[in-house]
């Protein structure tokens, strides 16, 4: 473990804009060391959330370690507001944001392939919004050559869309979406298994982990009255559309997995009636998604600009753009059953949807897999003995 003294002047030349000469300050991964370095001296938020039980863990804290705490963090903004060594102090200790930066790292390093990664990194709002409207403009072109952009559809889905073409487009944009984020998280698992025990993952740690998961336990403070975002007051807001958002994305799944079920189960062809089961779900779900994805914009938009990665935002904004057009296209799509507009809505609706899932592994999606993770992982390491053996979980 490196002495304070050291520390101390690399964050006064980093205050005063001077060069510093360790190398641990001229990367993302520097930076956190720095801070948790400070933050292993100090301990007073010790009780906030998992990054801190598990960096006392630890006397250095290596590449794969601080990919791992990153992960483990959720940019909750608690230790900034409570820490006594935030700026504009001269230690300059920003855990959340040193985090961020971090984070946004992984989810490019990570990717596969990797120049997508990157591609989506740097013009994720951009790269979003063009995307959909590019997919739902040769759409909306391909539909009106065939001479049935305009009128009133017999009905069907299946009249615009033949049902085969559909799979078609959408099988290889889902599998591929699959196998990206299954080989990001293959070695994201590989880099920060050894260096968290290295143990296999139990029942017990499952359970915890899964329940973590579900019910954002992090974003609670630490004290359970909710984390910050534009200012020093704590709020349940972002965990409240946290959930409306993942779970109206979990009922929208749903919806289209019964969908498809009852297609070719039973012979259904789809737009289904509202008291029908894959339409319950997928109007529940569209309408949680939209009030989910309307808030964390307007939180984004509005969050205190020491807690995050500047350099982030277009990713994180351009997720959420995604994820809002979706369900309000998906619902606009409902209310124009039976009527002329419907051939454009469900172009609309399907350039968005396919935009979303070929960017699903590049960004916040991909982060919630990475952050699954990362809480599996210290519910294993945190059943170990403490190799360091001066902290307690
Ligand atoms: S964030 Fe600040 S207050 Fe919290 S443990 Fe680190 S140095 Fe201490
Ligand atoms: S920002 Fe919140 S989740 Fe992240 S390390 Fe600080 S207290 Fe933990």
């Amino acid at each position: 473990m490196r002495s304070l003294d050291p520390l101390i002047e690399e964050a006064r030349a980093l205050a005063d804009g001077q060069p510093v000469s360790s190398p641990s300050a001229h990367s993302a991964e520097g930076e956190v060391a720095r801070v948790l370095q400070i933050c292993n001296a100090c301990r007073y938020c010790e009780g906030f959330c998992a990054v801190f039980p598990a960096m006392t863990r630890r006397l250095e804290f290596h590449r794969a370690d601080v990919h791992y705490l990153a992960n483990l963090c959720h940019n909750c903004g608690a230790c900034l507001h409570a820490c006594q060594y935030a700026p504009p102090h001269e230690f300059q200790v920003n855990v959340p944001r040193a985090m961020a930066e971090v984070r946004g790292r992984t989810y490019a390093e990570y990717a596969w392939p990797a120049p997508l990664g990157r591609l989506y990194q740097r013009n994720g709002l951009t790269l979003s919004v063009a995307l959909a409207a590019a997919l739902a403009l040769f759409l909306i072109l391909a539909v009106a050559l065939r001479g049935s952009l305009a009128g009133t559809p017999a009905g069907s889905f299946y009249d615009i869309f033949p049902h085969h073409l559909l799979v078609g487009l959408f099988a290889p944009v889902f599998g591929f979406a699959a196998l990206a984020l299954a080989m990001g998280l293959r070695r994201f698992w590989r880099d920060v298994t050894p260096v968290t025990s290295g143990q296999p993952v139990s029942a017990p740690a499952s359970a915890e982990a899964a329940g973590h998961v579900l019910t954002l336990t992090y974003l609670d403070g630490g004290h359970g009255e909710g984390c910050h975002n534009e200012d020093d007051a704590w709020t349940l807001a972002r965990r409240r559309l946290h959930h409306l958002t993942f779970y109206g994305f979990l009922l929208c799944f749903a919806a289209t997995g019964v969908g498809t079920l009852a297609h070719y189960l039973l012979g259904w062809a789809a737009p289904y009636p509202l008291a029908s089961l894959p339409k319950l779900l997928g109007v529940a779900g569209g309408v949680s998604l939209l009030i989910g994805t309307t808030g964390l914009g307007w939180l984004n938009l509005r969050r205190h600009p020491l807690h995050g990665a500047p350099a982030q935002r277009p990713m994180d904004r351009g997720f959420i753009a995604l994820l809002f057009l979706t369900s309000a296209s998906g619902l606009a799509l409902w209310l124009a059953a039976g009527s002329a507009a419907l051939p454009l809505w469900l172009c609309l609706h399907l350039g968005c949807v396919m935009a979303l899932f070929a960017t699903l592994p590049y960004g916040k999606f991909a982060h919630g897999i990475y952050r699954t993770a990362a809480l599996l992982r210290h519910a294993v390491e945190k059943r170990q003995p403490n190799p360091v053996g001066l902290g307690a979980d």
